[in-house]
């Protein structure tokens, strides 16, 4: 039984990263992204995830000059989506507001790793000195107690980028058709789901690198 003692924890440990990493892949599977398009009105909302990895081609935090400026990029490009989803000029559509950020699942880097270590057995979360810290964090780090961690990043750490749009258009029905740029910006993207809201109700649709547009001639 002592040689089957060490899988049975690696078993345990694999079970609780598995139940920590599912909650984030469940919205969240590498080349493929959600954008939902509200129609109301003159205006059009618009709400963008996608994984790191379709945006930038890694989730791990960037800490050379070269990826923080690969990020820098990829949020001005997300900052303008008009380039990224275009839509019939006559529609006569321009941006009220746009904002992009990059999010990630790992916030815990300010850490003293150290005081973790003695804090694990006895459950002292007061001695974290911070709010909000729930079992789950808890798992979280002693997860990444088992790693070294220059090299945990891809295992432990996924991030998306959001952005959300308002845009107001002259004539919003003549917005039929969304040409998906988005593709051609961000090579490692592959597909969007794409909810849209309108009058008509809500329609999810699937639009894919090879085919990027979407008709929305039926929403109006
Ligand atoms: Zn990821």
């Amino acid at each position: 039984m002592h040689r089957l003692a060490p899988a049975a924890l690696v078993l345990l440990a694999a079970g609780a990263a598995s139940a920590e990493e599912t909650r984030q892949l469940d919205a969240h599977e590498h080349g493929v992204g959600q954008l939902n398009i509200a129609f109301d009105g003159d205006q059009i909302a618009m709400e963008l995830h996608a994984p790191g990895a379709d945006i930038v081609g890694f989730e791990y935090e960037a800490k050379t000059a070269e990826d923080r400026a690969k990020v820098d990029a990829a949020v001005a490009t997300l900052a303008r989506p008009l380039d990224l989803f275009a839509l019939p000029a006559t529609a006569g559509c321009s941006v009220v507001q746009a904002s992009a950020s990059l999010e990630s699942e790992e916030d815990h880097d300010d850490h003293g790793h150290e005081d973790h270590a003695d804090d694990h057995d006895d459950h002292d979360h007061a001695k974290h000195g911070e709010e909000g810290h729930t079992d789950e964090d808890h798992a979280a780090h002693q997860k990444d107690h088992d790693h070294d961690h220059d090299d945990h990043g891809k295992e432990a750490n996924h991030t998306e980028f959001h952005a959300e749009y308002l845009l107001n258009c002259a004539v919003p029905a003549q917005a039929t058709l969304v040409t998906f740029a988005y593709f051609d910006s961000f090579p490692n993207a592959l597909e969007l789901e794409v909810q849209v809201v309108s009058d008509r109700g809500a329609t999810a649709f699937e639009v894919v690198r090879d085919a990027p547009t979407l008709d929305l001639r039926d929403m109006f």
